[in-house]
């Protein structure tokens, strides 16, 4: 039997014996939302990524004698208003989404796993600021130690393609690469590669007060360009997304 990297495939006197123990234990939470991704794409774009990140950053991590990295269970509902006119959007509303993000690190803080780190791949702003916000007042005087993996901040941003970056980014090539790289079998691959390439600046759009995917212009629940989309950038994709991430456990493990 080997020693898992997903906190709820553990048994209780496994979670007791990390209580304590001589390594630092950092929780990684995966978010995403439940949301039409494209008419080649499933729902649960967001979550594979978060969840494929947090793999690869907590087997990244397994070899080290002072650190643990153990994935929990992931948070697959969010915030999905954007994409409330197509069918497949099951979104929660933002004091639900912020008070289970808040009552799942305060359990796990209560039993003794304060550095926890927020791995979220949905960037609807309230999605964001939903997330920003339990973050905050967990830090907010007490033993918590949590961090936000934030890939919308310019210096991370800028590693992950020209598409993320400028933020024609919905189930395009950048979101397509990582699921054809994590769950190929979840794309439909022959839309894929009918898929004309739509450029939509989503931040200009939301500012400007479009904030539904057709007032967008995004007939079909996506933007950018899906055909151009590889299980090879998606493979590189998570080589870099994983390293942001064990560094920011790196780094709450130091703390
Ligand atoms: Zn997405």
């Amino acid at each position: 039997m080997t020693a898992s990297i997903n906190f709820a495939e553990l048994s209780w006197p496994e979670v007791r014996d990390l209580q304590g123990g001589p390594q630092v234990v950092v929780l990684l939470l995966p978010v995403g939302v439940v949301e039409p991704h494209g008419p080649h794409a499933p729902l649960d774009v967001d979550s594979i990524i978060s969840l494929g990140t947090c793999a690869r950053a907590a087997r990244a991590l397994a070899q080290d004698p002072n650190l643990r990295a153990l994935v929990l269970p992931p948070i697959s509902y969010g915030i999905t208003d954007y994409a409330s006119s197509f069918s497949g959007a099951i979104g929660v509303r933002d004091e639900t989404l912020g008070a289970l993000v808040v009552d799942v690190c305060s359990a796990a803080m209560k039993a003794g796993f304060p550095r926890i780190v927020i791995v979220n791949n949905h960037f609807e702003p309230e999605q964001v600021a939903t997330l920003r916000r339990a973050v905050a007042g967990l830090n907010n005087g007490g033993s918590a130690k949590v961090a936000y993996l934030d890939l919308t901040r310019r210096a991370n941003a800028e590693r992950l393609g020209n598409e993320f970056r400028d933020g024609s980014c919905h189930a395009g090539r950048y979101e397509t690469s990582l699921v054809l790289a994590e769950r190929p079998e979840l794309i439909d691959t022959a839309k894929m590669a009918g898929l004309p390439p739509l450029h939509v600046n989503m931040p200009e759009a939301i500012a400007e007060g479009r904030t539904d995917f057709l007032a967008m212009g995004m007939a079909d629940a996506y933007c950018g360009s899906p055909s151009e989309a590889t299980p090879e950038e998606g493979h590189e994709r998570f080589v870099t997304l994983s390293q942001m991430l064990v560094d920011l456990v790196r780094d709450l493990a130091r703390d």
